[in-house]
């Protein structure tokens, strides 16, 4: 099975084709991306007007390209998967209706795929995990915990109540005058910082619901710098490294219940349990070794896709597609409307509802 991904929610443009061989394993044979990152910069942010546009300019030419480069046309795939939610509508917008554009023209069927979907199956595209397995997503738009107990079958088990992590670097960053995307520019800046010189809050540590909570640490950050103003370069870099440690130190808490959690519901699994990351933040080091301690205690494989695949891209919509098409689940129909908003578990239950 062939098939051609579309991503365009947020401020990447990416188009892809990956195969998925008769033993299940998926091979991606060409991935192209374009981040809008210099055009978002300007404003510390995404600006969805400018994130469509650059959408509407770019995606002919990027699906061109990923044909080309996996040396096939059109016609040589057996469907087109997009992404149809959740993210920017306009963006949302320029994908599924050129994905159903191209469906219609070449005679294809059409998957309408859940963004988080991508992300959530990619583990099994590129390591071949095999389900039920835990992912925590921590991108700049989310932040949760997912159980994927198969294809269509997800549990969200906590989600932010305020600031999604990749949200709170951002704004950290810019509370410091540090460059966007913030995620990098406060890692780098933390490696020279004493970790140890401010005792931010751990916000719902300790709470048996799994949910996270960033805004405070964001508001700790700002009163912290206010109270070194004028912030010297070292300043800056012990706010960095004590806001890297109080996350990791929240993070082992929250992702630790998690992980008893699983166990305790699957208590006799056939494999390792594991922890998958996913999002822009699963490249933060701190975050990372914080996750491998917790994984080594509670004896869970750690997973980290490569960088490329944690962050946005088409191929992870592509396969999403494909383990659709394998487990026969039925196309979309060309009447399907992207969704701005399209939590992960209700997914599930709206296709079990529909008795699809
Ligand atoms: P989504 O719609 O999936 O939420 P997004 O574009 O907001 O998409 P990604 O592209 O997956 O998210 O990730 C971007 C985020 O990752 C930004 O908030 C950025 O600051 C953060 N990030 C990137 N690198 C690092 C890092 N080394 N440490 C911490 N955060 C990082
Ligand atoms: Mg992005
Ligand atoms: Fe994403």
């Amino acid at each position: 099975l062939k098939i051609l991904g579309i991503e365009t929610s947020c401020d990447e443009t990416a188009a892809s084709v990956v195969v998925r061989h008769a033993d299940g394993r998926g091979e991606i044979i060409s991935d192209v991306v374009l981040s809008q990152l210099d055009e978002h910069s300007a404003y510390g942010g995404v600006v969805p007007e400018i994130a469509a546009r650059a959408h509407v300019e770019a995606l002919d030419v990027l699906i061109e390209e990923a044909l080309l480069k996996a040396g096939i046309t059109l016609n040589d795939v057996d469907a087109i998967a997009a992404t149809s939610g959740p993210g920017l509508i306009g963006g949302l917008l320029v994908g599924l209706m050129t994905a159903k554009a191209l469906a219609k023209a070449a005679q294809k069927p059409l998957y309408a795929i859940n963004h988080l979907e991508g992300h959530a199956l990619t583990a099994r595209l590129t390591d071949g995990i095999q389900f039920p397995y835990l992912m925590l997503l921590v991108s700049g738009g989310h932040t949760q915990l997912v159980l994927v107990r198969g294809v269509n079958d997800y549990e969200r088990w906590g989600t932010t109540i305020d600031d999604a992590l990749g949200e709170a670097f951002d704004k950290t960053a810019k509370l410091l005058g540090l460059p966007y995307p913030g995620g990098p520019a406060v890692e780098k800046a933390a490696a020279q910082g004493n970790e140890k010189r401010f005792n931010f809050p751990r916000p719902l540590v300790g709470e048996a619901r799994l949910d996270f909570s960033f805004s405070g640490l964001k508001t700790a950050v700002r009163q912290a710098a206010e109270a070194a103003a004028p912030v010297s370069e070292q300043d800056i870099a012990d706010i960095c490294a004590s806001f890297q440690r109080a996350i990791a130190r929240t993070m082992d808490d929250r992702i630790g219940r998690g992980l008893e959690r699983f166990n305790a519901e699957f208590p006799n699994p056939v494999e390792q349990p594991a922890l998958i990351v996913a999002g822009g933040v699963a490249a933060n080091r701190a975050l990372r070794g914080a996750l491998q301690a917790l994984c080594d205690k509670h004896g869970f494989r750690f997973v980290a896709p490569p960088h490329h695949l944690c962050t946005d891209n088409a191929a992870m919509i592509a396969w999403a597609g494909l383990e659709r098409m394998a487990l026969g689940l039925p196309a979309d129909d060309l009447t399907v409307a992207p969704r701005s908003r399209w939590p992960l578990d209700s997914n599930a239950q709206a296709m079990l509802g529909s008795g699809k």
